[in-house]
């Protein structure tokens, strides 16, 4: 299909595109009722996943809205990462309102249900069935794509991500990128006893997941959020973290002992390179090898919790929707995947 009658493809569905909006908030609004990971006037604010750009606006959507609904880990962790202001606790305890995958919820005869995403503990993709009209919308929310991602199957509309969205974004190596990293890790920690590993919130608990999979049971020390979520998703959902303490906390008593330092990606520049540690740095934008040696003490790993650009492609194919609407809103590369879609033969426009 040519991008002209991808064109006419759009004023075809015209009556979906009045039901389907993502706004200049970051609010992407299905119908009447329902607004996710933004903030609009609707009784229906969702959180797709406690990721900063997906949690835009929730105290004003606690104020305006009747419901909050997310996982229940998602609505716990937007709770421990502070993203709920102090004075609006009470109101968001009354009104939040947690759906396990699978589960259905009802507002005004729109029903909604969340599935697995696999992108961070507790993210989910929404699917929600309209009264009037009666059609399928679907969003995936940030997701990768493994054998634990549900497909949202023939949706009339369905909104993607973008993040790799542009075909320099395929990591070809993607699969062995865990043991690889396990393999740098327990290489670090024979060497020089201690690891630091830089990453962002999400892809942390990714890694101590993948490292305790893989038998590696030396202590993490983290920083006090990831240190909150952490005891959360333990405590509360039964998540193997093995043993870790908060970095203020951990006093090294003995030299010997070997750990994993845990620490904010942006803080990687400010590493020491003094032989006492080996750095990863996990990055999740392109890189020509699934890793890189920068200078004696450095690896960069690439280490994404984002689909690439082949699984982008892939997931609309599986999916099969009669529109798809690129997410332009968040950081990405909403017109190339735009671009790639069409020329699969897919109708495709990017929002907002
Ligand atoms: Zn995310």
């Amino acid at each position: 299909m040519t991008s002209m009658t991808s064109q006419l493809c759009i004023y075809n569905y015209r009556e979906y595109l009045e039901n389907v909006k993502i706004l200049i908030t970051g609010a992407i609004v299905f119908g009447r009722n329902i607004a996710i990971d933004g903030f609009a006037e609707t009784p229906v604010r969702i959180i797709t996943h406690a990721h900063s750009d997906h949690l835009i606006g929730l105290n004003e959507s606690i104020k305006y809205s009747k419901y909050i609904i997310a996982t229940p880990i998602t609505l716990d962790l937007a709770e421990v990462l502070n993203y709920v202001d102090k004075d609006l606790l009470p109101h968001y305890k009354l009104k939040k309102k947690p759906l396990e995958y699978h589960e259905s919820f009802k507002i005004n005869g729109d029903e909604i249900t969340l599935l697995n995403a696999d992108h961070i503990p507790g993210s989910s993709q929404v699917l929600v069935k309209l009264e009037e009209p009666k059609i399928t919308l679907g969003y995936t929310g940030d997701f990768k794509l493994t054998s634990r991602t549900e497909v949202i199957e023939n949706p009339d509309v369905l909104v993607i991500e973008a993040t790799y969205g542009s075909p320099i974004y395929s990591r070809p190596f993607k699969e062995s990128i865990p043991q690889i990293l396990v393999d740098l890790v327990l290489e670090g920690l024979n060497k020089y006893k201690r690891v630091y590993i830089y990453a962002y919130h999400g892809k942390m608990q990714e890694v101590m997941s993948i490292l305790r999979d893989a038998g590696v049971s030396n202590p993490f020390i983290l920083p006090e959020k990831v240190y909150r979520a952490a005891k959360l998703l333990v405590e509360k959902y039964g998540f193997n973290y093995g043993v870790f303490y908060r970095e203020n906390e951990f006093i090294n008593n003995n030299n010997n002992s070997k750990y994993i330092v845990f620490k904010h990606f942006n803080l990687a520049k400010s590493r020491r390179l003094d032989g006492r540690g080996l750095h990863i740095v996990l990055t999740g934008r392109y890189t020509r090898e699934p890793f890189t040696k920068v200078d004696d003490y450095t690896y960069v790993v690439s280490l994404s919790d984002h689909a690439d650009y082949t699984d982008l492609l892939k997931y609309v194919e599986l999916s099969n929707p009669q529109l798809v609407i690129v997410d332009g809103f968040r950081p990405g590369e909403a017109e190339p995947l735009k671009t790639a879609l069409i020329e699969k033969g897919f109708c495709a426009t990017v929002m907002p």
